[in-house]
């Protein structure tokens, strides 16, 4: 035989939600004097604190010099294969990178595949890849998503180089100093 579960019938004020209202309005009525916490974005865009992992993008040296030289760490460490680069020699009419062995040809992050994880930036050797403060990418088609190379740089430009490797390197074989 089927139990049957006799059910408490609602009392005025419940029926009414008038308790229910007077609690929204007083949770309401306390942060309305209260600072904002929300932004309104897109108009009003938020401060990026520093260290923050946007968009990963590919950095010059202060004399605007490519420093990515192809090794494809990135590509081999990065969990969801969205960097595909494709390397190739330094052109020679670039006398002031004569001490780079390659460059990339080609320097594609996919932006669906990309998960922010900054493995590229902590791997690379040259200090070529960066997480720096563009958060929001959109686009209507999948290729749109591809970050080329030339969209790299745009997004990356010029950083602070402390190290000056080919410089030195330069400096060094001037010098009959050189190891190679
Ligand atoms: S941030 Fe992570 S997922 Fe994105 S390109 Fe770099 S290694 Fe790949
Ligand atoms: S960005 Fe850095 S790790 Fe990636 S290929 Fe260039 S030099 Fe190598």
């Amino acid at each position: 035989m089927a139990y049957v579960v006799e059910r408490k019938s609602l009392s005025l004020s419940e029926r009414l939600y008038l308790p229910q209202i007077v609690a929204g309005m007083k949770v309401t009525l306390k942060h309305l004097f209260k600072p904002n916490v929300t932004l309104e974005y897109p108009d009003v865009r938020p401060a990026i604190p520093p260290g923050y992992r946007g968009v990963p993008t590919l950095v010059k040296d202060p004399n605007g010099r490519e420093k990515c030289v192809s090794c494809q760490l990135c590509e081999f460490v990065c969990p969801p294969k969205a960097i595909r680069i494709t390397p190739g020699e330094v052109p020679a009419d670039q006398p002031q990178r004569a001490h780079v062995e390659k460059g990339p040809q080609a320097f594609d992050i996919d932006m669906l595949r990309c998960i922010y994880c900054g493995l590229c930036q902590e791997v690379c050797p040259e200090e070529a890849i960066f997480l720096q403060n563009t958060f929001s990418m959109a686009g209507y088609t999948r290729a749109e998503m591809v970050n080329d190379k030339a969209k790299l740089y745009e997004l990356g430009g010029t950083l602070p180089d402390q190290h000056f490797k080919w410089d030195k390197k330069k400096a060094a074989e001037e010098h009959g100093n050189a190891h190679h």
